[in-house]
């Protein structure tokens, strides 16, 4: 019972801590693209990420968003050995996009807001240490859903701000700079069909689809895909008609001032 009651108060919290990331500090806009975009992105990242994942990607032409926290680099997570200095010469060099993920890979609900926020200028600074004149430009949340708080003064860094996975969907009509849907796929990875559907809807909807997931593996952990679902995944979305960019790119296109 007391287990039950618990239960009952986490999904209640979840669920409030969901409605609040969508609804409140809210930066808007509206996209209207007459074709539709979707972004390929990983955080944390694992190395695999690039060396798988972004193979697959570059063999299509296309480039990904790498969510980095520096805290981790070289270090070993959950979804394997994480990214060394290497990889982010790499990346940059391939053509990639570089995301901020925190410095400390902070938990979006739990972490104050003026904490999370020191954490981004961290990952900054390390970051101009290591590779002198790169910069993030947009930022992934770590964990969960953002404090309303948090986007406020994650949203003054960056040119966007992605969800986490709790949302799986894709972005259209008006959507929040402060904290845009994402699809993770590890949690569709057994079912390719669903992800097709998916990026035909994102298709018709002229919408914004951000995939993102972790470790690119023949034997994933929980929080990646193997490279043959990936490909399978990229293959179908580059043939959809939508144009394939990475975060920041999107988001500069999709928010430039027309006309
Ligand atoms: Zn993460």
């Amino acid at each position: 019972m007391e287990a039950a009651v618990r239960n009952y108060w986490t999904s209640v919290r979840g669920r409030l801590a969901r409605e609040s990331a969508r609804l409140l500090c809210r930066r808007p806009f509206r996209i209207n693209t007459q074709v539709a975009v979707i972004s390929f992105s990983f955080d944390d990242f694992p190395r695999s990420a690039l060396l798988a994942g972004g193979r697959i990607l570059g063999r299509y032409g296309a480039r990904g968003t790498y969510y980095a926290s520096l805290g981790l680099m070289g270090k070993q997570g959950p979804p394997g050995p994480m990214f060394l200095l290497e990889d982010l010469r790499r990346l940059l060099d391939q053509g990639h996009d570089l995301g901020c993920h925190t410095f400390g890979h902070c938990h979006s609900l739990n972490t104050p807001p003026a904490a999370f926020e020191r954490s981004v200028i961290e990952n900054q600074l390390a970051l101009g240490q290591l590779l002198p004149g790169a910069s993030f430009r947009t930022l992934a949340y770590p964990i969960s859903p953002p404090r309303p708080g948090t986007k406020r003064r994650a949203g003054r860094h960056f040119l966007c701000c992605r969800g986490g996975g709790r949302f799986q969907a894709f972005n259209d009509g008006v959507a929040d700079l402060n904290c845009l849907s994402a699809f993770f796929l590890e949690k569709s990875r057994d079912n390719p069909d669903a992800v097709k559907a998916l990026i035909d809807r994102n298709v018709s909807a002229r919408g914004w689809l951000i995939f993102a997931t972790h470790d690119v593996s023949d034997s994933p952990s929980p929080y990646g895909c193997t490279p043959r679902f990936f490909e399978d995944v990229v293959h179908y979305a580059v043939n959809s008609g939508a144009r394939i960019l990475p975060v920041a790119q999107a988001c500069e296109e999709l928010t430039r001032k027309r006309g």
